[in-house]
């Protein structure tokens, strides 16, 4: 844990960590809860929390739960925040920016420094989302662009499949000047590895244990076997991969938003609604491929979102199978768009009432003879 520990600092650019949050959403919260008890110890007010419009769900939730007011601040064309609006909001009674990047549109936000320069001059602190880490690992360390603190997910870029189901690691990695507010025991090594309990000013324990172990072996395993080299190759293989289904689909599905794609691309299904499918259609039609689809209707920003993230993973045999299922999709909508109404036909269960599916739930399936 100690070792984990040491490498992600280390990959992220910040001083101190804990590993013990369980996802995504428990980091960010433990992180909201740090950014209080900061601002709490130096005496200062501050109420307010700035997210993007692009960001993730999990973003206002966990800022409500540490007990601050969610304030959102609008993306420009480009997709990235605009800085006139970030300018106006910001003032003494901000504590955070919670920002994702590059942001769930795929986008690198390239007036990061800018952003934090802003926040720091108001005394805020600014937060990375960290967990789209698969994007830029061995290329950029959101510690050097003026971040404060971040979380990152170990479930989603070092080699626990995306999806893949639980349980799952969010550790926070943070600055010095927050490091006295991380959660207890913090592990230590001096000529042997022991764990800190005497922090007065912890905000306490967030999970029991320090953590989900078996999430930090993988971790650990897989930045091992990669090594810096191999960590930067499968960054830039995300990319690469995300990339060419971006350069398969352009054309065949709308893309709203056409800055460079990092990890993730996301496309619009809008163009096929004059066929009467909608992106469930799709996403119901790539089942009968065999196929996991993208993540539908988020971000909420881009109507009939497809939100496509293939990963350093994937060969360039199964992305032009993709590419082609996409391809006879967007054909079918035009030609047979009641097949893709209907669809999925090839899985044990057809299309199924999503509510009452989710309220009445049926996981058993009976083989017939
Ligand atoms: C997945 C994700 C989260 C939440 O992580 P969980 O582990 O699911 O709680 C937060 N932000 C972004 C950008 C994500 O992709």
């Amino acid at each position: 844990m100690y070792e984990l520990g040491e490498y992600l600092k280390e990959i992220t650019g910040f001083d101190a960590i804990t590993l013990q949050p369980g996802a995504g959403a428990h980091g960010e919260l433990t992180g909201m809860m740090m950014v209080r008890k900061y601002f709490e110890k130096k005496g200062e007010k501050r109420t307010r929390v700035l997210v993007p419009d692009s960001a993730h769900g999990t973003n206002p939730a966990s800022i409500t739960l540490a007990g601050f007011k969610v304030e959102k601040i609008n993306s420009d064309e480009k997709g990235q925040i605009d800085l006139k609006g970030l300018e106006n909001a910001s003032n003494q009674t901000v504590a955070c920016l919670m920002v994702t990047n590059p942001n769930t549109l795929g986008i690198f936000e390239s007036r990061i420094r800018r952003i934090c320069e802003i926040m720091h001059s108001k005394g805020a602190l600014v937060y990375l989302d960290g967990a789209n880490l698969n994007a830029y690992m061995g290329i950029h360390r959101p510690g050097d662009a003026g971040f404060d603190l971040m979380h990152m997910n170990l479930h989603k870029t070092f080699s626990t499949p995306h999806g893949g189901g639980g349980p799952g690691g969010g550790p926070v990695a943070v600055k010095s000047w927050l490091e006295p507010f991380l959660p207890k025991p913090v592990i230590r090594h001096s000529s042997h590895y022991w764990l800190d309990y005497d922090r007065p000013d912890s905000i306490g324990k967030v999970l029991a244990f320090s953590g989900h172990f078996g999430v930090f072996v993988k971790a650990w395993t897989y930045i091992r076997m990669l090594g810096p080299e191999g960590l930067r190759d499968a960054s830039e293989c995300a990319v690469l991969n995300a990339n060419y289904i971006r350069a398969g689909l352009e054309g065949i599905y709308e893309l709203p938003y056409k800055g460079h794609s990092l990890h993730e691309v996301v496309f619009s299904g809008s163009n096929l609604r004059q066929y009467g499918i909608r992106t469930l259609d799709i996403a119901k039609g790539l089942l009968d491929y065999g196929l996991h689809a993208p993540t539908v209707y988020f971000p909420l920003i881009v109507s009939e979102a497809m939100l496509i993230e293939p990963t350093e993973t994937e060969s360039l045999e199964s992305l032009d199978d993709f590419i082609k299922a996409m391809k006879e999709i967007a054909e079918q909508a035009k030609t047979n768009p009641d097949r893709l109404h209907n669809a999925p036909l090839k899985t044990p269960v057809q299309r199924l009432d999503e509510a009452l599916a989710s309220r009445k739930l049926d996981v058993n399936y009976e083989e017939s003879v």
